[in-house]
């Protein structure tokens, strides 16, 4: 692995990058990294929702022991986001002060493993394969390779438009199983750029949700998946059936971040929205799908104030009718654009 120069000796007194002073810290020495690093970059490039302010930096890895290197090269206080396809996220207008690690097709070494399970009853090795994804996968990706390799269980993952690494960080799921049943372990990297192979009894995983235990800030790089053997070609015709149906329920052909609220226990989110009448419901460019309550899609030119803003709304309107708290499935990161001063037009 790379080992670079510390940027923050070069440039000893930069600050925590903000908007005024941007950039304080503007990357390390060209030539000692692989991958792609861009500044100012519009996240509505790399936003489902198409929406979102910009980001300081942005850096896709050539590979994991590029990103190990490049985090290497950060100051102790840069702030860092792991964003894979954006399909679960929103980033406000004012965008995201520091360094954006775009892993979608940056880590992409996907592989079967042909191994021994620890601790497994004898005879399990022959019944269950291993496949390794790196975080930048995409996750139908995952459910392909695995039918092909005669291996069961990761069908789900076709209708899922994020990558590997955001299904670990959301626990993502359909249909009745979710990600973390599948993972047998997983590969994490800290902000020194430090790898570190994790099992699943390290982290609190629950519905679309996952916290790591303890204080330690890490990001997922890739994970080994246990899949039961089976028939491959049932397990092709069982996505198609998927998808079909995503198709058919879903509003895919308008900019969205899929289901924006959990499900309620025992309850629909979607059902909860619709029974408010809030179907259709617009806010400049964003609405709510007429075809699925749950959706929120982008007209055209919403902003993410707009989307943020209609989520609030539909979230007071649920409330009020039935004392339910809808609670969210997408992220919102990133600063707010400060309101327009009355009658100028202009920000403060
Ligand atoms: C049409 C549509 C249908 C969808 N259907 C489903 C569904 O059926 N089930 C479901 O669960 N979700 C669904 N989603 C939501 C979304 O696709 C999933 O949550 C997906 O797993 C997000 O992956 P991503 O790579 O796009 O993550 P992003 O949106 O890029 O990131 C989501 C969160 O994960 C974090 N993250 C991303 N990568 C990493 C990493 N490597 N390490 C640590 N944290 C990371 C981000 O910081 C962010 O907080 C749908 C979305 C769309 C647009």
């Amino acid at each position: 692995m790379t080992e670079l120069n510390d940027s923050h000796a070069r440039n000893p007194g930069s600050l925590p990058s903000e908007r005024a002073d941007c950039p304080a810290w503007d990357g390390p020495v060209p030539g000692k990294i692989r991958g792609a690093l861009e500044h100012n970059v519009a996240m509505s490039g790399y936003t489902s929702w198409r929406a979102g302010g910009p980001a300081d930096r942005l850096y896709k890895p050539a590979d994991l022991d590029d990103l190990c290197a490049y985090l290497k090269t950060l100051p102790a206080d840069e702030p860092v986001h792991f964003i894979g396809l954006g399909s679960n996220l929103l980033v406000r207008d004012g965008g995201l002060r520091g360094t954006v690690i775009f892993m979608h097709g940056a880590l992409k070494e996907i592989r079967f493993e042909e191994r021994r399970m620890q601790g497994r009853a004898s005879g399990a090795e022959s019944r269950f394969g291993v496949v390794y994804a790196e975080a930048g996968v995409a996750s139908p990706k995952v459910a392909r390779f695995a039918a092909n390799n005669d291996l069961t269980g990761a069908e789900f993952l076709a209708g899922i438009p994020g990558t590997v690494g955001g299904a670990l960080a959301m626990n993502a799921g359909c249909y009745g199983h979710e990600t973390w049943s599948y993972v047998s372990q997983v590969l994490t990297v800290d902000h020194q750029g430090n790898t570190h192979k994790r099992s699943p009894r390290e982290f609190q995983v629950a519905y679309r949700h996952v916290d790591t235990t303890g204080q330690r800030k890490e990001w997922f790089v890739a994970a080994w998946f246990l899949f039961p053997r089976g028939d491959g070609e049932a397990g092709r015709a069982e996505i198609k059936r998927l998808l079909e149906r995503r198709i058919a329920s879903q509003p895919l052909d308008l900019p969205n971040a899929g289901s924006v609220f959990r499900n309620p226990p025992g309850d629909y989110a979607a059902r909860l929205i619709e029974s408010c009448g809030m179907k259709g419901v617009r806010i400049g460019d964003a609405q709510v799908s007429e075809k699925h309550a749950n959706f929120i899609v982008n007209l055209g030119q919403a902003t993410a104030t707009d989307i943020e803003t209609l989520i609030e709304m539909v979230q007071e309107k649920v409330k009020a009718k039935g004392g339910v708290e809808l609670i969210r499935e997408v992220r919102i990161i990133g600063e707010r654009v400060a309101p327009a001063l009355p009658g100028t037009g202009t920000t403060p």
